[in-house]
């Protein structure tokens, strides 16, 4: 084994600082050479809502290209008018509604800005006169969330440069994932952030250049990894929490203290500091989280040695609201499971702390990630049987794994994060927690759940009203995650395709649909056409192959043909690179009575004539009466897969068809009656738009009544539900 050089450099650091965590030495860098290293100091001024901060960045060309400039993103611009990229684009689709009411609202301090005070190369000449701002997505001259500095002199191939930056962040009031509430603060997307140079062959790029995208109302972030070595002062009774672990700390002379935390293998920094924050902390110890059995299980699926499935024991920081003290057990339990099952399939989280912010109200900063530090959001009356806490907090660590440590580009594949993280978050919720409710009935009338229990309560000051027990009164119609991610994909099926740039989408919605639920329930069809076993080696290979890296698409659908030994290009082709819908359906049982000879029939050199009705009396006195079928199944969709039939004849025989799904139709004909057939009898194609036409009987038994009888039912209930909630 061999200690990169800055791990050597940081342990001495670390040691000869007091308030060194033990666990801080046990970290090791996985980047003997990271591209990135920030050594940054910032402080908060809660009345001005600003940050000054300065920060000395060394930054490494990787690539063979002679590179003439740097790209930094300017994040916090997009609030600084009504003609930034993001707020043009909120406007119209993302966030109309929450965007009015923000720009209604008389606080002067509400927009934000960030602007670079001073750019210098270290020991080197000043560059802030030659900043400016660009715009790679060439659709808005007035946006100023990307800025280009010129160099004096090129960087050369595998060249580093060090710049030391002065800047001040303004604070939005929150509008979208940073800004402050009162004197809530929290902190993202908040410095000058230099963008990614992709040289020939990164991300199938064929010729180098900048991707730093301009900050869009749907897209989130792409950065490189490396080190944040970061002090960050605020007044001292804020309870600070962020990205990294806390190096020391320590109380200056007027009324601040200052934090230096320190992080190595990620790609952001964020942070949020409220003095009404309730820091908790407890120790996630895989030992006592993952049971021998559940090594065994994994080791022997992913056919890895035990000690590859070995996870590490993590401190887990949680930072709560003070009228949701009750629901520190949730959050905690959600994180271990979390930190359990993503870390058994895709392998060990890898850094030494997890902190959990649980959000001010209406500090539209719940439900967002950064590198070892998420946001949750729950509700002041959560029921027992709802989602959150847990769902919000599986999601948001899920992106550790996906977002956080397979950085793939945000701007350009946001489904490659929140797709196959909607995925996995479900899978996790599968395991570690009962089914939830989608709505209850109360004495038998059905009444909607959650709308009910997520009115924004006023903070009552007692607790425990969240463990009220209404239970004895509800009962709870069981849901799952995949049926609606099915269900919301099917809404928008037609608006775009799945593979599109983040903020070429439609719309909001259709961003959410392609991003989200789309590539979860298209994952789960792979799943179930490469069986569950193989799809979870190829999850953990991807993982573990992009680990640190940035990969695209075309990465994994490598990994899918390598790992499962299977060319499936024509799943990605159907499901991800076009907009059609799978629909399978049978459409025609045809059963015709065998009866003999009808007609004319060349019988010992002449022509004899057999008659109907002869043939008819026979057919009928015969106790083995024989049959023709014929089975219809039909391509009602556009897309195309292979599909499983299961024919069921009457006398208890079961005959499984295959088909290549390709021409519109097929038929398949049987010398027996058929009782029933269903395409897809396993629901492999999980994406297809409507279960009911895959199977039919040939005749109305009971059977086929029975299932009517259910649907009317449930269509009745979901009336009553729809007149609820318009009453
Ligand atoms: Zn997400």
């Amino acid at each position: 084994m061999r200690i990169p050089r800055q791990h050597f450099v940081f342990v001495v650091i670390a040691l000869s600082l007091p308030g060194t965590s033990a666990s801080a030495q046990s970290y090791k860098s996985r980047m003997e050479n990271p591209i990135v290293r920030y050594t940054m100091a910032a402080k908060l001024d809660p009345a001005t809502r600003t940050v000054k901060g300065r920060y000395a960045l060394v930054w490494k060309n990787h690539t063979p290209d002679t590179i003439p400039d740097l790209y930094f993103h300017l994040y916090l611009n997009a609030f600084k008018n009504i003609d930034s990229t993001f707020m043009r684009e909120s406007a119209i689709s993302r966030r109309p509604e929450r965007l009015r009411e923000w720009k209604a609202s008389t606080e002067q301090d509400r927009w934000g800005w960030v602007d670079v005070d001073r750019i210098q190369i270290v020991n080197g000449p000043d560059l802030t006169s030659s900043k400016s701002f660009v715009h790679p997505d060439g659709d808005n001259a007035a946006d100023q969330t990307v800025m280009r500095v010129a160099l004096p002199q090129p960087i050369p191939p595998q060249g580093s440069i060090e710049v030391a930056v002065d800047f001040t962040s303004k604070l939005p009031r929150a509008l979208a994932r940073t800004g402050y509430v009162d004197d809530y603060f929290f902190v993202a997307q908040w410095f000058p952030k230099i963008g990614v140079y992709e040289g020939p062959g990164d991300r199938g790029r064929t010729v180098g250049g900048w991707n730093c995208h301009q900050f869009h109302a749907n897209t989130e972030f792409f950065a490189d990894f490396g080190v944040y070595d970061v002090e960050l002062t605020v007044p001292s009774r804020y309870v600070v929490g962020a990205t990294g672990f806390l190096r020391s700390e320590h109380h200056n002379n007027d009324d601040t203290t200052t934090y230096n935390l320190f992080q190595e293998d990620v790609h952001d920094f964020a942070w949020t500091a409220s003095p009404h924050f309730i820091r908790l902390t407890r120790p996630f110890e895989w030992g006592k989280e993952v049971r021998g059995d559940e090594i065994v299980t994994w080791t022997r699926i992913l056919g890895l040695p035990a000690d590859q499935v070995a996870l590490r024991d993590v401190q887990v920081i949680l930072l709560l609201q003070p009228d949701h003290r009750s629901q520190a057990d949730r959050y905690f339990r959600a994180v271990f499971n979390a930190l359990k099952y993503f870390g058994l399939w895709y392998g060990a989280y890898p850094y030494d702390t997890l902190t959990l912010v649980d959000p001010a109200r209406h500090s539209n900063s719940g439900g967002m990630e950064y590198p070892t530090f998420i946001t949750g959001g729950t509700y002041f009356w959560p029921g027992d049987r709802s989602s959150d806490p847990e769902g919000v907090t599986v999601h948001e660590f899920g992106h550790q794994f996906w977002y956080g440590l397979v950085a793939n580009n945000e701007f350009e594949e946001a489904f490659l994060d929140e797709g196959f993280n909607t995925y996995s978050t479900s899978k996790v919720m599968d395991v570690a927690y009962p089914p939830r409710c989608a709505y209850t009935r109360l004495f038998g009338m059905p009444v909607p759940l959650f709308p009910w229990l997520r009115v924004q309560a006023p903070s009552f000051p007692f607790a425990g009203v969240g463990e009220i027990p209404m239970g004895a009164y509800l009962s709870c119609v069981q849901s799952a995650d995949y049926i609606d991610e099915r269900n919301d994909y099917l809404d928008d099926a037609k608006d775009d395709e799945l593979v599109r740039k983040g903020w070429q989408y439609l719309n909001g919605t259709s961003y959410r649909v392609n991003s989200y639920d789309r590539v979860a329930a298209t994952l789960r069809t792979l799943e179930n056409y490469l069986g569950p076993e193989t799809m979870a080696r190829v999850l953990r290979t991807y993982h573990q192959r992009w680990r640190y890296r940035h990969p695209t698409l075309k990465d994994f659908i490598k990994t899918v043909n390598a790992v499962s030994g299977r060319n499936m290009d024509w799943f990605f082709q159907q499901f991800f690179f076009n907009s059609n819908i799978a629909d399978y359906a049978v459409t025609d049982i045809i059963k015709t009575p065998l009866e003999g000879k009808v007609g004319i029939y060349d019988e010992g050199g002449k022509k004899v004539i057999h008659q109907e009705e002869a043939a008819r009396e026979v057919f009928e006195k015969s106790a083995n009466k024989r049959y023709r079928s014929t089975v219809v199944v039909r391509r009602l969709g556009e897309a195309v897969a292979p599909v499983d039939i299961v024919v069921r004849f009457e006398d208890g025989g079961v005959a499984r068809e295959q088909w290549d799904g390709q021409y519109r139709w097929t038929k398949f004909v049987y010398d027996k009656p058929v009782a029933s057939a269903e395409v897809d009898p396993q629901g492999k194609l999980a994406l297809d738009a409507n279960f009911t036409n895959n199977s039919r009987t040939a005749q109305q038994d009971n059977r086929a009544a029975a299932k009517w009888y259910v649907r009317l039912i449930f269509w009745i209930e979901n009336l009553f539900l729809a007149a609820s909630f318009f009453s």
